[in-house]
């Protein structure tokens, strides 16, 4: 059974989302604040944790920054009014791995849910991804650059195996969206941008290793360079006449 601990100060919202939870078959665990969130987190180990970003004593960002240390493998949703773009980088940024603005319509959440947890589950053959000095260890959900193990969230590290699954090859948005999100994903896909472009700066940190490289494909999508092609190997940058 997947756990999901539940943050959300607001008494009706927080009740509804964890009995509708219950029933459909996940052991909840409901915090009124940061501090309790905290605690929880500290206590024992959850799969998915849903955080509202209002809080009463503690900023919900810095809520999922510290529940991010505790829970190093857990999905984090971030529930927002929050519309603004910002909010959403400093969102992710904070190690969140999804986030939905409210309100928060009970059949999205939970289709939501269920796809992040399909995909943070053990894969059935674990494998590992060679990719220069960087190592894909898709079963252990880790990446090692040089012996060196690299952080990345959850989402991004979906979205480099999603990417090093097919290297030299251009993956469309909607794929990427499709494969590392949820198939029934109508929010921006500006969050894709975004992933990438943390990801790149991630890989990036690495300095003087061979690793592969994420092309931007205008108007089309991505493409993993891996490192020990010769630049000939490549097709032409921007060459991207796919629909899309
Ligand atoms: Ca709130």
């Amino acid at each position: 059974m997947a756990s999901v601990l539940v943050v959300e100060d607001d008494g009706t919202i927080g009740d509804v989302v964890a009995s509708s939870l219950r029933s459909h078959g996940y052991a909840v665990e409901l915090a009124r604040t940061g501090a309790a969130a905290l605690e929880a987190a500290r206590g024992r180990g959850f799969d998915l944790v849903l955080l509202d970003l209002g809080l009463p004593d503690l900023d919900g960002v810095e809520v999922c920054r510290r529940l991010r240390q505790h829970l190093p493998a857990a999905v984090i949703v971030m529930l927002t009014a929050r519309r603004a773009e910002m909010d959403v980088v400093v969102g992710l940024d904070a190690g969140a791995d999804d986030y939905l603005t409210k309100p928060v319509r009970l059949h999205e959440l939970l289709a939501r849910i269920r796809a992040h947890l399909r995909r943070a589950g053990p894969p059935a053959a674990p494998s590992v991804v060679q990719l220069g000095d960087l190592s894909l260890d898709v079963g252990g959900r880790r990446v090692l650059v040089q012996g060196r193990e690299l952080a990345l969230r959850s989402k991004e590290f979906d979205l480099l195996a999603r990417l090093a699954r097919e290297p030299d090859t251009a993956v469309s948005r909607e794929t990427l969206m499709a494969d590392v999100w949820d198939e029934h994903w109508h929010g921006p896909t500006r969050t894709l941008d975004v992933h990438v472009a943390s990801l790149r700066r991630r890989i990036a940190s690495c300095g003087g290793a061979r690793v592969p490289r994420i092309t931007t494909l205008r108007g089309h999508g991505y493409r993993l360079e891996h490192p020990d092609r010769t630049p000939g190997d490549a097709a032409a940058e921007g060459r991207s006449g796919a629909p899309g």
